[in-house]
């Protein structure tokens, strides 16, 4: 579905090399987990997978495109991907319905109709139905993520892409999060997730890719990741997480 070939970003002229020769790829139906330190570039990698950041060298095929052609059009691939971040990003001043129906009326031409019983059906998956017509600022953060992936969900996507959905989060609401995301793994949905949940990581993930200084230095299942990790680094690091 997705195949990243020497992909690199550098910032300030080559002086940051955030992605420094990535080379993965993502099938249909997989869930790869994304873990590593702060700064190794886990955030990038995924912001360069839907062209939120330009790749300074490399290419990314999705369903057998190669999206960093100038000449292809980012806009109709990156509605097949959804993406959600640690931050939930609504909008502050709709309510739930309107952030849930706008995306699917404006870009897939969805008549509003249609667009709203997709939403609810979606909405009744994760148990919201109920908060159709309140503001973000009346939900709790649990709630505003579970709504943050219900809106992704709603354009159709064939990939979601999650950077640290339950990081914000306090700890009591991490739990109803990481079980909508196990839900749509359980699915089929392919997903490419950051994320610092080992528990998570281990129970749902396809293979664990672990990145440090811009590079894959491990990729494994979970199984032998974390309880065969080869080299010294991954090694440190799960001493650090486990
Ligand atoms: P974290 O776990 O803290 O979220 P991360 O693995 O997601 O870290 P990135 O955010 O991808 O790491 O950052 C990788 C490197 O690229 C870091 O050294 C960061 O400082 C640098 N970087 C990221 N974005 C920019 C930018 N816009 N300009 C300059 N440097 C950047
Ligand atoms: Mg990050």
């Amino acid at each position: 579905l997705i195949k990243v070939s020497g992909l690199q970003k550098h910032f300030k002229g080559g002086q940051i090399k955030a992605l420094d020769g990535i080379n993965a790829e993502v099938r249909h139906g997989e869930v790869v987990v994304v873990i590593g330190p702060s700064g190794s570039g886990k955030s990038t990698f995924l912001r360069c997978l839907n062209l939120l950041e330009h790749p300074t060298g490399g290419t990314i095929e999705f369903e057998g495109v190669d999206i960093t052609d100038p000449k292809t059009d980012i806009n109709k691939h990156r509605q097949k991907m959804g993406m959600v971040f640690q931050l939930f990003n609504l909008f502050p001043h709709m309510t739930v319905m309107k952030n849930l129906t706008i995306a699917p009326m404006n870009l897939l031409h969805k008549s509003k109709a249609e667009a709203e019983e997709k939403a609810m059906a979606l909405l009744k998956r994760v148990g919201l139905e109920d908060r159709a017509n309140a503001y973000p600022s009346q939900l709790s953060g649990g709630q505003k993520q579970r709504i943050a992936i219900v809106r992704a969900l709603c354009m159709d996507p064939d990939v979601m892409l999650f950077d640290e959905p339950t990081s914000a989060l306090d700890p009591e609401m991490v739990g109803e999060v990481l079980e909508v995301m196990k839900q749509l793994a359980h699915e089929g949905m392919t997903m490419v997730v950051v994320t610092h949940e080992m528990g998570f990581a281990r129970e749902v993930g396809s293979r664990v890719i672990f990145m440090d200084y811009g590079k894959i230095i491990e990729e494994n299942t979970p199984e032998e990741l974390f309880s065969h990790p080869r080299s010294e680094r991954l090694q440190s690091f799960l001493a650090k997480v486990l």
